[in-house]
């Protein structure tokens, strides 16, 4: 296949897999200036499936960090109205949202962290009744991937920058199934292996996982009861099959966010707002991390822990096979939308309200009660490893092997 061949079918792939966008349906395209061409190939895509209108909101990381550098901190504490309504009119109209990343891993480093902060919060704030009407899941939305030369260049820093895209789009086509053959039936067949996973997780219903590797976690998280595992594509409440992330490689659910005891690894490093964060350890009690440090950016995972009183619990627990087509490239992304579907991971922060059965219909308050954190981070870090073993904890107390070296048992 011919590159812009394979850009094609990577637009077909957002539009009718990723969002499956519908007869006159809203579509929203978040898309960073330098993927200007393939954002313009999802507008036509999404047209042909029958949108009414594509919104297309341009961002420029540059354009961004200059803001940073220059603009008070004031000026990041709240969002305006008319900017924020945005979004949250086309999410009452019936939209769906397709997010274009083309993020460079240290574009923000060096950026004063309270202003980074005070702009993750107003944002989140600002765009509530998006996000609500999103978590609620009535609105379909995804993530795909756009290389950009930092980005390429930190993953591959022995090549020009023009042999570095070339190696990088390689390496998007690859763990997105964009190779020979039919896509879309690759995409069915890799769905069905998950919910079939999915599947025997939510038979199984434990009540705790136990993670041990070499490295040294040695970890128990508690599950709420009633959670629930997913994988692959999700439905919407209008009945839509959509993929949130492409790619996609986990079956997650809810920790309970006050039982977690034990230390966690990181197995690989962690890029949060332009930082890197690398070989840290997590040392949890009663669900709370009690205890961090960091080789490299201890202080942004300090800033991470310490937003609020929810980052420093967990909201996402995700097995991931060690023997993945991301995984098997050997390639640090830099970037948590590969990284986090190559490897066993936890997040820190808010829970998916739907990973416990009903959650999605239960206040803050009562989806707490249950064990759902909130919080306005939502942060994966990486864990698995080779020989990474997951035991299962049955309600009566029985041990079912999950993984053993590092990948599924069944
Ligand atoms: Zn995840
Ligand atoms: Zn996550």
């Amino acid at each position: 296949m011919a590159f812009d061949e394979k850009l094609r079918e990577y637009a077909r792939l957002t539009v009718r897999q990723g969002v499956h966008v519908s007869e006159g349906i809203y579509v929203i395209v978040r898309c960073p200036i330098i993927a200007a061409d393939f954002g313009r190939m999802v507008m036509e895509e999404a047209f042909k499936c029958g949108a009414k209108d594509v919104i297309m909101q341009y961002s420029d990381t540059a354009a961004t960090r200059v803001r940073y550098e220059n603009a008070a901190l004031s000026q990041f504490e709240t969002v305006p109205a008319w900017q924020a309504e945005q979004s949250n009119y086309y999410a009452r109209e019936g939209t769906v949202a397709i997010s274009i990343i083309a993020e460079d891993p240290e574009a923000f480093a060096g950026v004063d962290g309270e202003k980074l902060l005070a702009s993750a919060k107003a944002r989140r704030a600002a765009l509530k009744e998006f996000y609500d009407i999103m978590d609620a899941g009535n609105l379909r939305w995804t993530v795909v991937a756009y290389p950009c030369a930092a980005w390429a260049r930190k993953i591959f820093p022995d090549v020009s920058d023009t042999q570095a895209i070339r190696m990088l789009w390689d390496a998007i086509f690859k763990s997105v199934r964009i190779t020979r053959g039919d896509t879309v039936r690759k995409w069915e067949k890799h769905d069905r292996i998950l919910k079939r996973r999915a599947k025997k997780l939510n038979k199984f219903a434990f009540t705790a996982l136990e993670f041990k590797n070499s490295l040294g976690t040695d970890f128990r998280v508690g599950l709420p009861e009633h959670h629930v595992w997913f994988g692959g594509s999700e439905t919407s409440n209008d009945g839509y099959v959509y993929f949130p992330n492409m790619p996609t490689e986990e079956i997650f659910t809810m920790p309970h966010c006050m039982q977690a005891e034990g230390t966690v690894i990181s197995s690989m490093p962690l890029s949060y707002q332009g930082c890197l964060i690398d070989r840290f350890s997590l040392t949890f009690r009663d669900g709370k991390v009690f205890d961090h440090h960091a080789e490299v950016g201890e202080d942004a995972l300090t800033r991470l822990l310490d937003t609020d009183e929810g980052s420093r619990r967990l909201g996402e627990v995700a097995l991931i096979p060690y023997d993945s087509p991301i995984r098997a490239q050997n390639i640090l992304f830099y970037n948590t939308l590969f990284d986090e579907n190559a490897s066993c991971h936890l997040a820190l922060g808010r829970c998916y309200p739907n990973t416990v059965k009903g959650g999605e219909l239960l206040s803050e308050e009562a989806l707490f009660a249950r064990g759902g954190n909130h919080s306005v981070n939502h942060v994966d870090f990486m864990i698995g490893t080779k020989d990474m073993s997951v035991i299962g904890i049955t309600a009566s107390g029985e041990h079912i092997p999950v993984f053993e070296n590092g990948n599924f048992v069944f």
